[in-house]
């Protein structure tokens, strides 16, 4: 111990805490732990001065245990801890009892702790009485703080359990809320902190349903500040956020290990995996996904360049979705080297590459690269129907990691690519339906629905240039019904459809002509002036006249009358057809097959 001055007891608020001092992290609540440099344990013994029925917390090891000594007495006497909590038996928090009694005087003390911990402790021959909190209510009642212990079986230890001081707000949390920190950090300094609680608690928390039975639990207690046995203090403006952190965790991490990987790779891998995951259900669009999976993967994989997905478009055609056409799709024959795996059945796939995946060379414009080629498959019947394919830039080692990934991406990419060729048909059927919907199945015609749209925006042009007008004509079938009744309703329908392609043939690209109703028709004349728009249904008037079918309807002769009106400016669409209605209307009544030019 080095003997330049140094001060005895520090309190928390102080800038530099220096970890030779007994420092008070509360109102006569002390951290008396013992730094060990680099040790990635740190581990913390608390006391609680409260004269001679006074605590100590997690006393320490067998290797902390004459700093924890010396600071104990930099506060009190050492004879006037009564209590020793042990949260759990582990051997960094409770060898130094074994120290401790050969110096304890008084008959009451005791070791506080759990059934299933005294359980164990015992064997290590300790002569102290046990006082065993689920005997006592859970609660140990001091002359100024009243201790609540909190049960978190199985949070590092069957019977593990937490304390709470209400004096205080502090929970003593043991290894719940620890972390791994190499220096001296007695006190979060920033949230930051949850990623040295991260690893700690992935590591081996059995279950996410334990951890947050535990942390409910916890959330009973109105904590202000929470001091761990391991790691650093974390403050009051922070003891929110880790518990909501850390309730979110993934827990377990160990039960998936293998090949000896550490625990920090381990939670590195995790927290990739989880990416993944995320990846997936954030980003609605093929290039976005393949763009953020690209990246989460190169953090595992640096080498990796480029991801391909390919699938059966379940028309017999291979799809290939690549960075070269900017992810949509392109019908591109298959990749050779996997060209007799596809659609065939996943246990062929199996024997090949029993690992589910393979890496190969293949040829990429005559030269050979690295990739990895991944199976997917067809969930009912287990044919693959696509393959992922990730390109390298240099020979990747395969190691857990990527296995571990290739078994997490794969039903991501399963679902992206299902995903992307439903949305693609999805589209198709948008596509055909709005086609069906703005034409006339019988005479191929724009619907009325369209011709509302069109309208508006000739409505809308005529408004902006007065010299941008137009006309309506409205035309309707002379005595129809009698062709109806005489050849009956196909007979009908086939002298429309004739109609229709004449007014089709004589209307230009930018006129809509529009299926106005049963019989009728209208056609709105683009930029044309009225005596352009007479001159046109005139013409209609006459090739309809000139009409002659075959067979069953021979004897059909057909004519047509039309009403036509100039739009003027700022007119109404129905005011516009109700004057090219009311000359129709003339024109039937002073004899049929003429036209008539409504009043300007
Ligand atoms: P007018 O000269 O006064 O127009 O006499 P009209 O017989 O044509 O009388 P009106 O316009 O009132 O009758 C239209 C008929 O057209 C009635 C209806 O049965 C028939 N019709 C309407 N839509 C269709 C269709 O899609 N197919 C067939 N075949 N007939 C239709
Ligand atoms: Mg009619
Ligand atoms: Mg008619």
């Amino acid at each position: 111990m080095d003997t330049e001055y140094h001060p005895a007891t520090q309190s928390i608020g102080q800038p530099h805490l220096d970890p030779r001092c007994a420092i008070e992290i509360a109102p006569r609540i002390w951290w008396v732990g013992c730094y060990l440099d680099g040790d990635p344990f740190q581990c913390h013994a608390y006391l609680i001065e409260d004269g001679d029925q006074s605590v100590l917390l997690d006393p320490g090891s067998i290797l902390t245990f004459a700093e924890t000594r010396r600071k104990i007495e930099l506060v009190l006497p050492f004879s006037s801890i009564r209590y020793f909590i042990c949260h759990h038996p582990d051997p960094d928090i409770v060898s130094a009892i074994s120290l401790f009694q050969d110096q304890i005087t008084r008959e009451d003390a005791c070791v506080v702790t759990h059934w299933r911990a005294a359980a164990l402790l015992k064997h290590y021959g300790w002569k102290m009485d046990f006082w065993l909190i689920e005997k006592h209510d859970w609660t140990l009642q001091l002359p100024h703080h009243t201790l609540q212990f909190v049960f978190t079986p199985y949070l590092h230890f069957p019977g593990a359990f937490c304390t709470f001081d209400s004096a205080s707000g502090i929970l003593f949390s043991s290894d719940i809320f620890g972390g791994f920190t190499s220096g001296f950090n007695l006190v979060a300094s920033s949230e930051d902190y949850f990623e040295s609680l991260r690893p700690f608690h992935e590591h081996y928390l059995p279950s996410r349903e334990i951890l947050q039975h535990g942390l409910n639990e916890i959330q009973r207690y109105p904590v202000r500040m929470i001091a761990p046995q391991h790691g650093s203090i974390i403050p009051e403006n922070m003891v929110g956020f880790m518990i909501d952190k850390l309730k979110t965790l993934d827990c377990g991490l160990l039960t998936s290990a293998r090949d000896g990987i550490d625990v920090l790779r381990l939670s590195r891998l995790n927290q990739v995996l989880r990416d993944i995951t995320q990846v997936v259900i954030l980003y609605r669009d093929l290039s976005d996904i393949i763009a953020a999976l690209l990246d989460v993967i190169r953090r595992i994989l640096p080498e990796a360049r480029s991801l391909e997905l390919w699938t059966d478009d379940q028309e017999g055609e291979w799809l290939r979705f690549s960075e070269h056409s900017h992810f949509r799709p392109t019908p591109d024959g298959k990749p050779s080297l996997a060209r007799e795996m596809l659609g065939r059945e996943g246990r062929e796939w199996d024997q090949r590459y029993p690992k589910g995946y393979a890496l190969v060379e293949l040829d990429e414009q005559g030269e050979q690269a690295d990739a990895l080629l991944i199976a997917l498959r067809n969930e009912r019947n287990q044919t693959v129907n696509g393959l992922a394919i990730l390109h390298f830039t240099g020979k990747p080692a395969l190691t857990l990691e990527v296995d571990a990934i290739v078994r997490q991406i794969t039903r991501p990419l399963q679902i992206t690519i299902e995903r992307e060729l439903l949305y693609q048909s999805l589209e198709r059927d948008k596509k055909r339906y709005y086609q069906q919907s703005i034409r006339d199945p019988l005479t191929g015609l724009f619907t009325r629905l369209y011709m509302d749209d069109a309208a508006k925006r000739l409505i809308a042009m005529h408004a902006r240039n007065h010299e941008a007008g137009f006309g309506l004509v409205i035309f309707d079938v002379d005595r129809f019904k009698e062709i109806n009744d005489q050849h009956g309703h196909l007979g009908g329908d086939d002298v429309l459809r004739n109609i229709a392609r004449i007014i089709a043939a004589e209307s230009r690209s930018v006129d809509i002509p529009v299926r106005f109703g049963g019989e009728e028709f209208a056609v709105f004349l683009a930029g044309g002036t009225e005596t352009d728009g007479a001159s046109f249904a005139e013409r209609v008037c006459k090739e309809v006249g000139k009409l002659r079918f075959d067979g069953r309807l021979a004897q059909v002769r057909v004519t047509t009358s039309g009403g036509l009106a100039q739009h003027r400016p700022g007119e109404e669409l129905d005011d516009l057809i109700e004057r090219a209605d009311q000359a129709l209307y003339d024109a039937k009544r002073t004899g049929r097959n003429r036209i008539v030019i409504a009043g300007k």
